[in-house]
C-alpha cells in the first residue's frame, strides 16, 4: 500500500495528542486475503486511566472556546478527511474489505458530519422563558455534557467515528473511542489528522485492544466519564447499558437492525430493484440498515424475482482493490459460517434457493459468500429472525397491507423499514404504523448528517444526525433568576 502521507499508519493508541505503544500486540487481517497487514499495541490499563484522565483534564479549555474557534479546527480537521481521502479509503479497504469505490464514500461521508456538526453547534441555543411569577425571570442553557467515551463497530470504521465525534467535540464535550479490534486502523489514522489539524492534546482519543470488556468496563464505569455512545450489537448493548447505570450515565445506542423492505404490486419496479440493490449489498449486506427480509406482494412476486436475480447475477464479487468489484469479503469467517448456517438452515425448512448458497473461493484465505436469493421465506425460519449480515437475499409474499404490516413488525429490532409504492395514502399510512426509526419510501439510501438516524425497540435510543444528534451532547440546565424587582 503506497500512502501519500504516511504518518496515517499508525499502530498504537492516541491519548493526549501522542502516540503509546506498549509490550502486547495483535494482528490486524486483510479480510480479502487473510494476510496480516499490522500488529497494534494493545492499550495498557494505565495507559486507558491517562486518556481518561487527560479527556478530563482538556475539558474545561475547549469548552471555553468560543464556537467559532472549535469550528475553525474543526473544519481543518473536515478538510484533512478529504485532503486524504484516498489514503484514508486504501486503510479502510485494506483492514475492513469493502470495495474501494465505497471506502471512498465513506470517507466523505463520514467527514460530512464534521462539516454538519461544526455549523450546527452555532446554533445550540438556549431559551428565555415568559415571566409568569413576578420579580423572576428564567433561562435555559445548553450546556456539553462533558466527557464522552465511545465503542464503534467494524462494518463502518471511519463513519461510526466520527458521527459521534463530530457532534461530541462541536458541543464541547471531550472523547474517548475504542474502535472494534479487527480495524484500529482507520480509527488511528483519524486521530494522527486530528494532531494535523490542531485539536488540543486530550480532546480526542483512540484505545485500541482485544479485551474489549476490560476496556468497556472503563468506559462504561469510570464515574468521570459523563456519556457513554455505542454502536454494536443489541446483545453487547445491551450489557453495556446496564454497565452504565451504575453511574447512570447518559447513554445512546446505536444497535442492531432486522430491516423489513416492502414491494406492493403499484410500485416503480425498476425503482424498487435499484432499492433493493443499494440497501441489500452496500458494504456486501453488513451493514445495520440492510434490507434484510423483503416482502414482495403476489401478484409481482415472479417478474420480481426473476429480474432481482439476473441483476444479482451480474454483481461482481472480488478484492476490494480490483476494479469494479461490488461484493467484497465479509470481515471474517465466523461471519461466513454464520451466514451459510441461515442460508442452508433456511433450505433445509423449506425456502427455495435461487442463486448463489456457497462459498467462493475468490482469493486464497478470503471470506467471500456468493451474492445469493432465497425465496419462500417464512416466519419460523432463522434468517427471518436474525441480522443476516451478508449478501443474501430473503424473500417473502404477502398478500394484503394489514398482513405485511404486522409480519414486518414482528421482530423486536426497528432501527430501519422500507416500502415501495406509488400510493401516497399508504406511504403516509405505512410511515406512521412501521414500528421503526427511520422508514424509506421508494428509497433505499436514508443516512444523511442532516437527518436523525436511530431506532426503537431494541434498536435502541438516540439519535446520530441532524439538530438531534447534537442534542444528545448536550444537557439542558435551567437558571432562574429571583429578586429582579
Ligand atoms: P459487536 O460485537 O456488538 O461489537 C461492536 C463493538 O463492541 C466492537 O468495538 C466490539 O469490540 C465491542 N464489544 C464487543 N463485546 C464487548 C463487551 N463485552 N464490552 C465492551 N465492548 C464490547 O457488533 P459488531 O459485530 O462489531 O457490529 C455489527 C453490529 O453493529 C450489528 O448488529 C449492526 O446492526 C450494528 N450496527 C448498528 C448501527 C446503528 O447505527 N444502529 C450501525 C452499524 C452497526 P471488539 O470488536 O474489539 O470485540
Amino acid at each position: 500500500m503506497q500512502l501519500k502521507n504516511p504518518s496515517l499508519w499508525q499502530t498504537s493508541s492516541f491519548i493526549n495528542g501522542e502516540w503509546h505503544s506498549s509490550n502486547n500486540t495483535f494482528k490486524v487481517e486483510n479480510p480479502a486475503n487473510g494476510e496480516v497487514i499490522a500488529e497494534v499495541s494493545e492499550v495498557t490499563a494505565g495507559q486507558l486511566e491517562l486518556a481518561v484522565k487527560s479527556a478530563n483534564e482538556s475539558l474545561s479549555s475547549w469548552q471555553a472556546k468560543t464556537v467559532d474557534e472549535r469550528g475553525n479546527i474543526l473544519r481543518r480537521w473536515y478538510d484533512l478527511m478529504l485532503g486524504n481521502q484516498h489514503d484514508l479509503a486504501q486503510i479502510l479497504t485494506a483492514e475492513q474489505g469493502k470495495p474501494f469505490a465505497e471506502a471512498m464514500g465513506e470517507i466523505v461521508y463520514g467527514a460530512k458530519y464534521i462539516d454538519w456538526y461544526l455549523e450546527e453547534a452555532k446554533r445550540a441555543h438556549g431559551a428565555i422563558l415568559p415571566v409568569n411569577q413576578k420579580g423572576k425571570r428564567m433561562l435555559v442553557l445548553k450546556r456539553p455534557v462533558g466527557v464522552v467515551s465511545a465503542i464503534t463497530p467494524w462494518n463502518f470504521p471511519n463513519a461510526m467515528i466520527l458521527r459521534k465525534a463530530a457532534a461530541a467535540l462541536a458541543a464541547g464535550c471531550t472523547f474517548i473511542v475504542k474502535p472494534a479490534d479487527l480495524t484500529p486502523l482507520s480509527a488511528l489514522a483519524i486521530g494522527q489528522l486530528a494532531i494535523e489539524a490542531g485539536i488540543p492534546a486530550g480532546v480526542f482519543n483512540v484505545v485500541v485492544g482485544r479485551d474489549a470488556q476490560a476496556i468497556g468496563e472503563v468506559l462504561t464505569q469510570d464515574p468521570i466519564i459523563n456519556k457513554f455512545s455505542f454502536t454494536g450489537s443489541t446483545a453487547v448493548g445491551k450489557k453495556l447499558l446496564a454497565q452504565c447505570a451504575t453511574t447512570v450515565k447518559k447513554t445512546s445506542m446505536e444497535l442492531g437492525g432486522n430491516a423489513p423492505l416492502i414491494i406492493f404490486n403499484d410500485a416503480n419496479m425498476e425503482v424498487a430493484i435499484k432499492g433493493v440493490m443499494t440497501s441489500k449489498y452496500r458494504n456486501s449486506g453488513q451493514t445495520c440498515v440492510c434490507a434484510n427480509r423483503i416482502f414482495v406482494q403476489k401478484n409481482i412476486l415472479p417478474e420480481f424475482v426473476e429480474k432481482l436475480t439476473a441483476t444479482i447475477k451480474e454483481l461482481k464479487v472480488g478484492v476490494g482493490t480490483e476494479e469494479g468489484v461490488i461484493v467484497g469479503p465479509l470481515i471474517e469467517k465466523k461471519a461466513v459460517e454464520k451466514v451459510e448456517y441461515l442460508v442452508n438452515s433456511a433450505i433445509e425448512s423449506g425456502a427455495c434457493l435461487n442463486l448463489g448458497g456457497k462459498r467462493l473461493n475468490q482469493s486464497e484465505s478470503g471470506n467471500f459468500y456468493a451474492p445469493t436469493v432465497l425465496t419462500d421465506v417464512t416466519p419460523d425460519m432463522d434468517i427471518f429472525n436474525n441480522e443476516i449480515f451478508g449478501p443474501v437475499t430473503s424473500i417473502i409474499s404477502f398478500e394484503t397491507e394489514e398482513e405485511v404490516t404486522k409480519l414486518a413488525n414482528q421482530t423486536n429490532y426497528g432501527l430501519c423499514s422500507y416500502i415501495f409504492t406509488e400510493n401516497l395514502a399508504r406511504i403516509w399510512r405505512l410511515s406512521e404504523t412501521l414500528e421503526y426509526g427511520m422508514v424509506g419510501v421508494n428509497e433505499g439510501l436514508l443516512s444523511n448528517p442532516a437527518a436523525p438516524f436511530g431506532g426503537v425497540k431494541e434498536s435502541g435510543m438516540g439519535r446520530e444526525g441532524g439538530y438531534w444528534g447534537l442534542d444528545d451532547y448536550l444537557e439542558t440546565k435551567y437558571i432562574c433568576i429571583g429578586n429582579m424587582d
